[in-house]
């Protein structure tokens, strides 16, 4: 047996064919054989290459000694009183990751990660505190939506419709597994590009790459405050990629028609909530015709921020759509088990919440380090 098996489920739906079909050759098999296999991946969700019953069985030993067809193991599953659902997955080497079900209306949305942690120390994210793990494979992030959905449909839940990439991470500094990734949910699975979004704070190259991908991915841009100085205190990326670049490269993807841009922003009390951001926020999102999503900033153990007045939250929202801008108000889902979940994380990592260090010249209870920490994200 190949001890470096190759996973299939990190393949793109070409690579794949091209796997297969060579697989087969080799073994003198018909050409259909790599169809069928292609179907048990994308479609009939088989769990091993046992299951592929209508291959023979010879087959099925064949493709196990030259290939792997390997998910993230659940690690624990916690469902919260509103029907979020969030799995952690325990990965190769230690790491653990999330991805939570969110159920609305008429939608089931996946959020995943794309990194174990997150090296980019946004100040009021947990993930950022608890330092950077490692980047996730095509197969690993490919592999949280294909065992979210089997849970989904196991439990009632019904199919997935949406996917964003909130959960752990940057996706754009881990594009080397992140853009196969997309093109495994999207050409492999079947989910359209425009219920996928990619959520990122700000890294210039990777939007101006995925605004050259030929699908229309949706973009989320996690802004936080319209004004360079302010957003630098908040995101550490910003002083590498200021707002006027960022919006350059924003309003490149925008002009690729069809492609919805939105702004997340965490409202953080007497931080970024100050009505006076409001129209340069106002001229931002017009400049791109962006929908924005403001998110009562979600507490963690590390700062202490809280979140802004549910009147002030209207008063951004009326204030923007008098302004000409579509914007929603967000209330975190799952808050119930947010915590439980990343505890957990950081028990995992050996480490405990912090709420600062001796001598640390940051002005709010020091900066996101590498403590380990419940995850933030606003999903
Ligand atoms: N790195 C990507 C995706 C992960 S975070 C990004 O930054 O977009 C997903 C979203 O959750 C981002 O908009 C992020 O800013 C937001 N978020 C992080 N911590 C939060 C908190 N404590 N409260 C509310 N939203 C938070």
């Amino acid at each position: 047996m190949n001890p470096d098996r190759p996973n299939l489920l990190g393949m793109t739906p070409n690579e794949l064919r091209e796997t297969l079909a060579a697989h087969f050759i080799r073994r003198g098999q018909p050409g259909y054989r790599a169809r069928q296999v292609e179907e048990w991946l994308f479609r009939s969700d088989a769990r091993s290459f046992g299951d592929m019953t209508n291959l023979p069985l010879p087959e099925r030993r064949a493709l196990a000694e030259s290939l792997r067809l390997e998910e993230p193991a659940p690690d624990t599953v916690s469902e919260s009183a509103d029907g979020t659902v969030k799995h952690l997955w325990a990965l190769p080497g230690g790491e653990v990751v999330e991805s939570v079900l969110i159920p609305t209306r008429d939608r089931l949305t996946l959020c995943i990660s794309s990194q174990a942690g997150c090296a980019l120390k946004c100040r009021f994210c947990a993930t950022g505190w608890s330092g950077f793990g490692r980047q996730l494979s095509p197969a690993e992030i490919a592999g949280q939506y294909r065992a979210s959905a089997r849970w989904a449909a196991e439990h009632g839940r019904g199919s997935v419709t949406n996917v964003v990439f909130m959960g752990m991470g940057e996706p754009l500094a881990n594009r080397k597994a992140v853009f196969p990734a997309l093109s495994i949910l999207n050409a492999g699975y079947g989910i359209g590009s425009r219920r996928i979004t990619v959520s990122t704070v700000g890294v210039v190259p990777g939007i101006s790459a995925l605004a050259e991908r030929p699908e229309q991915f949706r973009l989320a841009l996690s802004l936080h405050a319209p004004v360079s100085e302010l957003r630098a205190e908040l995101i550490p990326l910003e002083k590498r990629y200021p707002l006027d670049r960022l919006m350059e490269a924003l309003e490149v993807f925008n002009r690729k028609g069809g492609r919805r841009i939105t702004f997340e922003y965490t409202m953080i009390r007497e931080i970024n909530d100050d009505p006076a951001l409001i129209a340069p926020l106002a001229e931002l999102a017009n400049r791109v015709q962006a929908f924005v999503n403001l998110i009562p900033f979600n507490p963690i153990p590390y700062v202490e921020w809280r979140p802004s007045r549910p009147s002030r939250v209207r008063e951004f929202r009326d204030r923007l759509e008098a302004a000409g801008v579509p914007a929603a108000i967000r209330e975190p889902r799952g808050r119930d088990i947010d915590a439980a979940c990343g505890q957990l994380r950081a028990r995992r990592q050996g480490r405990s919440p912090v709420t600062g260090k001796p001598g640390d010249p940051a002005p709010v209870h020091g900066r996101p380090g590498a403590e380990g920490g419940p995850s933030g994200s606003s999903c």
